[in-house]
């Protein structure tokens, strides 16, 4: 008698599930592996969309693997254009609707992986689905933005929401030569990171001609004859405007896993085990649609980003196909670039160590990325977080033009083994005048938390 093949079923397709389904497929290659997403693309290069409109990307290369090539490198069966409508766990079928035949049927699994990703939030005012107003949530977005672009030329734009989404986008409309203004409701740029980074970001968009609106919410859109938002009303303005960004942040998608009563967080997402398994027997979850432990905090948070979406596809893939893998957590990882600026943060800011009952100190200081005489180098600004009592490092941020990002990321090793300042104090970085200072900044900063903590 043949041996009946394990069958895994991934929903969703742009980055925690392709994942998914190749790290599936590789751990059992005997088992039929099916990949399901609504949308025409699987695969594809979201993170790049800002600089596709800007121009710096082609279009051609923000797709990651076509459908074919899933199949014919990875073993995975790819079926775009479906949307898994509902899950029924008792019976362990999914409700598979085929939006190009309009046909529905049930279809059998034994391992379910669950990647359907996040949705942009919406603002909930009239005006807000007008002809020149975009979300930059897919390829079909990114598409659509610069079509817009080429056809319509519009000269004035306004972004809503100073996220990381935000301010690439304000950087690419810059690039298109259009005037900018970025609305956010917060103080400054950017949550999540150190008041220097969001500083250091505020700063390098006004010197690039961006209007930065802080604490700025639209109360309403005025929409012209041509179905067209001409308008952006805030309490204090109206904005004359050609083309809207909505770059409002995510919420995780969880109706369907809600109606399979898949157990959901306090943060909004899917809650899962180390190995990703779901509340629900045989039913994994991974990427933008769950919720994730803060490795610093050990805390629950929801933090969409596409370095978690793809460790934790990998993670749920391995195991729906029988592997025994773990995802611990993550840090929040962000890096950033504006114009010129390299910007990273990981771990914890000052405020959120305090909101997880720590006792957080912060320094900051400005270095350079190579020796001064050095031609070439450039400014650098590094701010540490570190637990009082314990002398736990529980963030970093780094700014600068050369070196930032990596130097940020060269701390993460520290932040996911829980060293101490002095820990880090005394690693021997390599060191040529081409790269660093003698004392890379990474050091001097360690050095001087320790000094600051020894004061107390
Ligand atoms: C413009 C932009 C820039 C970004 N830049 C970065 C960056 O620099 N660094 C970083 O770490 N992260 C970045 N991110 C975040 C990152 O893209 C996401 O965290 C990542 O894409 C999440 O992957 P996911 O597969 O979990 O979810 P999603 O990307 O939301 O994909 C989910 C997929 O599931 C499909 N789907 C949903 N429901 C169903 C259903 N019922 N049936 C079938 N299909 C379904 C959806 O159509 C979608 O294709 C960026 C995001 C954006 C929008």
């Amino acid at each position: 008698m043949m041996p009946v093949r394990r069958r895994i079923c991934v929903v969703g397709g742009l980055s925690a599930g392709p994942s998914a389904a190749a790290k599936a497929a590789r751990v059992d290659p005997s088992a039929e592996v099916i990949l399901f997403e609504q949308d025409d693309a699987i695969s594809y290069g979201i993170c790049e969309l800002p600089y596709y409109i800007g121009g710096e990307v082609q279009k051609d290369d923000l797709v990651v693997l076509t459908p074919e090539q899933m199949q014919r490198e990875k073993n995975v069966t790819v079926r775009t254009r479906t949307r898994i409508q509902n899950i029924s766990p008792s019976r362990k079928t999914i409700e598979v609707h085929d939006l190009s035949k309009g046909e529905t049927r049930e279809e059998r699994y034994d391992r379910l992986i669950i990647a359907t990703g996040s949705s942009v939030r919406p603002l909930g005012l009239a005006g807000e689905d007008a002809r020149n107003v975009f979300h930059v949530k897919s390829l079909d977005d990114g598409l659509q933005i610069a079509r817009f672009i080429e056809v319509e030329h519009p000269t004035r734009a306004v972004i809503i929401g100073g996220g990381y989404v935000g301010v690439e986008m304000a950087e690419a409309l810059r690039r298109r030569r259009m005037e900018v203004t970025l609305l956010h409701k917060g103080m400054v740029p950017l949550d999540h990171v150190a008041p220097e980074t969001s500083d250091a970001v505020a700063r390098r968009l006004g010197d690039h001609g961006v209007t930065f609106l802080p604490q700025t919410q639209i109360v309403a859109f005025r929409v012209d004859s041509r179905a067209a938002v001409a308008e952006v009303l805030t309490p204090d303005r109206t904005l004359p405007v050609d083309l809207v960004i909505l770059a409002t942040g995510v919420r995780p998608n969880t109706q369907l896993a809600a109606a399979a009563r898949v157990r959901l967080g306090a943060n909004g997402g899917i809650t899962t085990d180390s190995r990703l398994q779901t509340s629900v027997d045989n039913i994994f979850a991974a990427g933008d649609c769950c919720e994730v432990r803060n490795l610093v905090s050990n805390r629950m948070m929801y933090a969409p980003l596409a370095t978690n979406a793809a460790r934790m596809g990998w993670v749920a893939g391995e195991n729906a196909a029988g592997g025994r893998s773990t995802f611990q957590g993550a840090l929040r990882s962000i890096a950033l670039r504006v114009f010129e600026l390299e910007v990273v943060h990981l771990g914890l800011t000052a405020a959120e160590a305090r909101v997880a009952g720590l006792a957080p100190e912060v320094v900051t200081i400005k270095s350079t990325s190579r020796v001064p005489m050095m031609p070439g180098g450039k400014a650098l600004c590094v701010t540490l977080v570190a637990d009082r009592s314990t002398r736990r490092l529980l963030g970093v941020d780094v700014s600068g033009e050369e070196g930032a990002v990596l130097r940020g990321n060269l701390l993460a090793p520290a932040l996911h083994h829980r060293l101490t300042i002095d820990d880090v104090r005394r690693w021997d970085l390599a060191y040529a005048p081409s790269f660093s200072p003698l004392w890379d900044p990474i050091l001097v900063a360690a050095n001087a938390m320790a000094r600051k903590l020894e004061q107390r």
